[in-house]
């Protein structure tokens, strides 16, 4: 392995097609930020998009808005607009709640179309909220069995009405072939349902092409919606007729101002609306938008596995004791690289004082997530250095790292 200066990242990044959008960004100065695959930097025009929503639509207009702003439309036009970044169609993808509530309200739209079969094939390594939520699901709809993956071969049988997995890892950032998984779930009659949270802005998606039947993904990771922004949830066209809202509010109703006695389904993926969308939220989320409108994911998919790439190779060198969580092939991998260490939650911590921001998570998972609109090769070189100079010196036995905080 050639070893690689600083020189010759600053020269990477002249080179970058993707420069100017750090730009875009407002980021702490003196901070290396290798979290964004858990929160994503603030978009800079963000503010002024929300202030608007407040000042104009909300104070200005009050309740026209509904009318005027586009408000009541927000779950479709921000849904359609995410469409594009995860290979959807227009009208297949619906944003609002929370990621969690999609797995809900998806797993149980799934399971009747499978009538008959009982089991529900889940991931023990999966987010534990996806597994939680496949917890309630199965409570609330009776009789359903909850089969742990292991190996996809044989986890699939005959009962299988669903499977929920992760596009990519949350704590190795191991990334799973959407085309194959789905055929192989499909071969066995059930339906496929993918979590996109640490894909969508990282990763390149086609769901329409792997033929996939429902995803769900959230929006304050890679794509910077900001803090508890919507999520959103996938309905393959195919199944729209059929899927039904368990949670059918009045959002969803096929005539939602009739005020009926009784719930009537809307067409399409608006029935999978549910109540009033939070609109300051989803105008945050549409200022990030305005970015991603103009990105090219094929690029951000080359300099992601670049960025990876240096990383890997700069800790094989300073530090190659290090064990490395991610796959080393990057056609393996998201935009996340993971080390495992005995002491990664001190280790982090010393890291955080000295400016390079990555997370921890149990049992000894060092995470650092390279969001490529905004970083540099250069933040990467830095991120290594200071890695390799606080496991050098041993800086994170200080008392200080120690103690845990209520967010790790
Ligand atoms: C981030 C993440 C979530 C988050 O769920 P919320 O409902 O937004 O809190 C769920 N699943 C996975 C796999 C995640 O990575």
């Amino acid at each position: 392995m050639v070893a690689i200066s600083r020189a010759d990242c600053y020269a990477l990044d002249t080179e970058d097609p993707l420069r100017d959008l750090r730009d875009e960004f407002s980021l702490p100065s003196g901070t290396t930020y290798l979290l964004g695959n858990s929160l994503g930097a603030l978009p800079r025009r963000t503010a002024a998009k929300v202030a608007h929503t407040v000042e104009t639509e909300w104070g200005r207009d009050l309740g026209a808005s509904w009318n005027t702003a586009g408000w009541w439309d927000l779950p479709q036009s921000t849904g359609d607009r995410l469409a594009p970044l995860i290979g959807a169609g227009p009208g297949e993808v619906l944003a609002g709640d929370s990621t969690s509530t999609n797995i809900f309200k998806v797993m149980a739209a799934a399971l009747p179309l499978r009538p008959g079969r009982r089991v529900i094939v889940s991931d023990l390594e999966n987010f534990p909220t996806d597994r939680y939520v496949v917890e309630g699901v199965a409570k609330a709809l009776g009789a359903y069995e909850i089969r742990d993956i292991g190996s996809l071969d044989e986890a699939l049988d005959d009962d299988v009405a669903a499977v929920l997995l992760s596009h990519v890892d949350y704590r190795t950032g191991a990334l799973r072939d959407m085309d194959a998984v789905t055929a192989q779930v499909h071969a066995a009659g059930a339906i496929m349902i993918w979590d996109l949270c640490h894909s969508a802005g990282a990763v390149t998606v086609d769901l329409r092409a792997a033929d996939v039947d429902f995803a769900i993904g959230c929006t304050y990771k890679y794509l910077n919606g900001g803090p508890g922004a919507p999520a959103y949830l996938y309905v393959a066209d195919r199944h729209q007729d059929a899927a039904h809202n368990v949670i059918s509010g009045w959002h969803g109703h096929a005539a939602p101002f009739a005020f009926e006695p009784n719930y009537r389904p809307a067409d399409g993926v608006r029935r999978f609306a549910t109540g009033s969308p939070p609109v300051l939220a989803y105008s945050a989320l549409n200022a990030s938008l305005d970015i991603w409108d103009t990105v090219d994911m094929a690029q951000v998919r080359a300099k992601s596995v670049a960025l990876t790439t240096l990383f890997i190779d700069l800790v094989d060198e300073l530090r190659p004791d290090l064990v490395l969580a991610t796959p080393r092939d990057p056609a393996q991998r998201g935009s996340q690289v993971s080390y495992r260490h005995a002491d990664g939650y001190p280790v982090i911590r010393a890291l955080i004082d000295r400016g390079v921001v990555g997370d921890y998570r149990e049992p000894d998972i060092m995470r650092f997530g390279f969001a490529p609109l905004y970083l540099r090769y250069v933040d990467v070189y830095d991120a290594a250095a200071t890695l390799a100079e606080v496991l050098d010196k041993e800086l994170w036995r200080d008392e200080r790292y120690q103690q845990r905080l209520a967010v790790t």
